[in-house]
């Protein structure tokens, strides 16, 4: 088979390119066979040469291993089918491949050594220019289809480890209230315990498969006209059980009637339930939370107020941002997930959420406070009553 100009510019990466380019590219290209399972190129190695592949498919790969003593495996990152090409590395410092490319059918490909090219793009600028622009693409693209399938995965595996947990705290509820026989007030505190702790698991499985899938257009999509009382009202039946652990008071401050407002319910609740939730967290015994909402007729504006530890002015600024959690609550639990999630959602609102800590000069703790506009327009697919596509691994249940 003869390598020809022709035949170059079937592939992806070269196609366009000017003759001359491609004469010259075909001086360096070596046809190569290789039988089904071979290895052609492995992860971490030299990088030789780039690949395109005439014929076959090759699988490219990467060792994945959780933790230190975990077993590593190989996960395929990427599937090449003909015309496409592989083995970039090869012309970029430090030449060492990224993946190894592993054939899942016998492939023929065309191999160009690196240093080769390197040199005919040194010599034809233009053409390096815009071979650089193409592997570019090639690996924005990559990375693309590698981060939805992570948030793939992270929404599939938290998903399947919140079943059997909710499960477990079922049956907890059903021996706490005494259903499957009598229990002592030790064996009752030993449970409430463990139902408090089933409760911090599920809440860290929610906040990583909220965070896999916490994009804009998919809380707008949740747009519909909400009743903001009802959203508090739930909220605190959400933290209620931690408070009452720690006989914190929670208190609800707000008018009588409130009109209704356009956003998401089930994720202001969640912003909701989570400033709370940090509130009770961080609290001491005995102490107060107050949930208070203030009407008008372009805001609705929520404070979340404690009498708790409060946040180091240095972390303020921080809090907010993904897995970030204050010097001083490094003996509480948690991820550092819930306020970057909150911010998600209340940006999604087109609102803003804040910090005070202190709020008062000479008093402890900490005030949130949320504020998003009223009248934000409803999405087309409420208007019109269509429910949408429905999400495949969205909670029946609305967890
Ligand atoms: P988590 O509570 O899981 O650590 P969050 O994202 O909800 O994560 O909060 C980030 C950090 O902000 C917390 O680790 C804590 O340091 C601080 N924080 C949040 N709310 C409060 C609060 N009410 N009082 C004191 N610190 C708080």
């Amino acid at each position: 088979m003869s390598i020809t100009p022709d035949l170059l510019s079937k592939f992806e990466l070269l196609a366009g390119l000017p003759d001359a380019a491609l004469e010259t590219l075909a001086q360096i290209a070596q046809l190569e066979e290789h039988p089904d399972g071979a290895l052609i190129i492995e992860e971490d190695q030299h990088a030789e040469k780039l690949f395109l592949l005439l014929s076959g498919k090759i699988a490219l790969e990467k060792k994945v291993q959780l933790g230190q003593t975990g077993t590593p495996r190989q996960a395929t990152i990427d599937v090449i089918g003909p015309w496409g090409a592989f083995g970039w590395s090869s012309i970029v410092p430090p030449y060492t491949y990224t993946a190894s490319g592993i054939c899942l059918e016998d492939s023929k490909l065309l191999s160009l050594n690196g240093s080769a090219l390197n040199a005919i793009m040194q010599e034809m600028p233009e053409v390096g220019y815009e071979l650089i622009r193409r592997v570019a693409t090639l690996i924005r693209d990559r990375l693309t289809s590698a981060s939805s399938m992570l948030t793939y995965f992270l929404s599939i595996v938290s998903h399947e480890l919140k079943r059997p947990i909710a499960a477990v705290e079922n049956y907890v509820q059903v021996l706490l209230g005494g259903f499957a026989g009598e229990i002592s007030a030790k064996q009752s505190r030993l449970l409430e315990r463990s139902a408090l702790r089933l409760g911090d698991l599920r809440a860290l499985i929610s906040d990583i498969l909220d965070f896999a899938r916490m994009q804009p257009e998919q809380i707008r999509a949740d747009f519909e006209l909400l009743n903001p009382q009802e959203i508090g009202a739930e909220a605190i039946e959400d933290v209620r059980l931690a408070a009452t652990q720690k006989q914190i008071r929670l208190k609800a401050i707000g008018p009588a009637t409130m009109k209704p407002l356009v956003g998401a319910h089930r994720r202001l609740r969640q912003v909701l339930s989570n400033l709370l939730a940090n509130a009770v967290k961080f609290s001491p015994e005995g102490s107060t939370v107050v949930l208070s909402v203030h009407d008008d007729e372009h805001t609705l504006s929520i404070d979340v107020t404690d009498e708790g530890i409060g946040i180091p002015l240095e972390d303020q600024a921080h809090i907010f941002e993904d897995f970030y959690r204050a010097s001083n609550a490094e003996t509480v639990g948690g991820a550092g997930l819930g306020l970057s999630i909150a911010k998600k959602i209340v940006d999604a609102h087109e609102g803003e959420i804040n910090v005070q800590s202190p709020y008062e000069p000479g008093k402890p703790g900490t005030r949130f406070t949320v504020r998003v506009p009223r009248n934000l327009p409803l999405p087309a697919s409420f208007i019109s009553s269509d429910q949408g596509t429905v999400d495949p691994v969205s909670d029946p249940d609305g967890e």
